[in-house]
């Protein structure tokens, strides 16, 4: 049996299998059951969301023929035709590649003759806003005075390109991007359906590197089950996207405890001869250090989509580190990362070093509760005040031993003084602000 790519297996038959639109879906529903349906729609948000799978199965609801309220029933002879792309009243037609007028014309001429075998003629046009200025102008007479039985369904990722008298006749629904959570939960329905053992964490790298597509992820996880068959793990994800793994972060932050620059450069040149490149280990740094912040405030590892292993090492980590060390490690990465994002001549390898250099150098935040314990502690050996007056004592002498020219006996000079009025310094000192 030929391979059936995932994305197009499983693309959603109906509004209960999309995931993340529920908003659109209970709208559109609501709509074909009162019977109000607008003559034009237009779906817009960002790529692999759903749009157009949903232009299919709005197609699919306003033309099945079951009774009830399961529709699409996805048996009837509309319902199979439709999803099978071989209707003959429901056209999809893709503007990026036909955006000229002369193919609009021949679009809206098919539309002139009422449908065949359903009730409606469903116009489903993708990239709508790839259309030339023309193509536009001729759409928009038809759209102006659509014949009864004609639906348009406008599918867009870039909706400021829509001419605003097209956004004013048309019914617009705005596509959420999907959340890891949501990717990582539909791609577990699948494996379960597919009989696929994958680990939460694995589903969550590929989830977080889909971006918020729904078939990117489906995509990116074909080239993961080819690589790794019915077992997906962690490792083969990591191995097979070409991800580091997370030993080498842990790596890498322990040696930016240990004040170890070197073996943060050793870490480095580690990921990059197992062919991981060094922007792909950034990011994968900047994820690993949002978990860790996560862990150590005490999220789980269902809420941070990772297993229980892992989460146990970054707990154990975690006292290592204070969140404001977190944090500031945090910031010198993403920055770091848009810097070599940003300008391709840069050597993003010896940008790399040079802040894992300065993060190794750092000192660690101190916690204010214990810095402020510990400056209490000293002001019960030695009252501040008095300690203040030296201060001002010292700088006395010292200024008059410079004006005298000789610098090295006025320091000493300063040094006893010090010890010997240690005493007296108080009375010394309100005497001098006095005057
Ligand atoms: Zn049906």
């Amino acid at each position: 049996m030929p391979y059936i790519a995932m994305a197009r297996k499983w693309r959603p038959r109906s509004f209960s299998e999309m995931v993340g639109q529920e908003h659109i879906a209970q709208t559109l529903k609501n709509a074909i059951a009162t019977g109000n349906i607008h003559h034009a729609f237009l779906f817009t948000g960002t790529r692999g969301v759903g749009k157009t799978t949903s232009a299919r199965i709005l197609a699919a609801m306003l033309n099945c023929t079951a009774q009830g309220e399961q529709k699409p029933c996805g048996q009837c002879e509309c319902c199979k035709a439709i999803a099978a792309g071989s209707s003959m009243d429901v056209s999809e037609f893709d503007a990026a590649s036909n955006s000229g007028v002369d193919e609009m014309r021949d679009l809206l001429e098919g539309t002139q003759y009422p449908p065949m075998n359903s009730k409606y003629r469903a116009l489903i046009i993708d990239e709508v806003h790839a259309l030339s200025s023309k193509a536009w102008s001729s759409m928009l007479k038809t759209l102006e005075e659509p014949p009864s039985y004609l639906i348009f369904i406008l599918a867009t990722t870039e909706v400021n390109k829509v001419p605003a008298t097209i956004l004013s006749r048309v019914l617009r629904f705005d596509f959420k991007r999907l959340s890891p959570m949501q990717i990582s939960k539909r791609l577990a329905y699948i494996c379960e359906q597919e009989g696929i053992e994958a680990e939460p964490e694995a589903l969550s790298i590929i989830s977080e590197k889909a971006d918020g597509s729904m078939r990117d992820a489906l995509t990116i996880f074909d080239e993961v089950f080819a690589y790794s068959g019915k077992t997906i793990t962690t490792q083969s994800v990591q191995n097979s996207l070409g991800i580091p793994s997370n030993s080498l972060y842990f790596e890498l932050v322990n040696a930016f405890e240990a004040h170890d620059a070197k073996g943060s450069f050793a870490v480095l040149e580690n990921a990059m001869s197992q062919g991981v490149e060094v922007q792909v280990f950034l990011d994968g740094f900047t994820r690993f250090l949002r978990n860790f912040l996560y862990a150590k405030i005490g999220l789980s590892a269902e809420q941070l989509e990772i297993s229980q292993a892992s989460l146990k090492n970054l707990k154990d980590l975690a006292p290592k580190f204070d969140q404001g060390d977190i944090l500031r490690i945090a910031k010198i990465i993403t920055e770091l990362n848009e810097k070599c994002s940003a300008r391709r001549g840069l050597n993003p390898r010896l940008l790399a070093e040079a802040e894992f250099a300065k993060i190794a150098w750092l000192d660690r935040v101190a916690n204010i509760k214990d810095a402020l314990e510990k400056v209490e502690n000293m002001e019960k050996v030695a009252p501040v005040a008095p300690r203040k007056e030296e201060n001002q004592k010292k700088i006395g002498t010292a200024t008059y031993s410079a004006g005298t020219g000789s610098a090295g006996t006025g320091s000493t000079g300063t040094g006893s003084t010090e010890t010997d009025s240690a005493g007296t310094g108080s009375a010394a000192g309100s005497f001098r602000i006095n005057i």
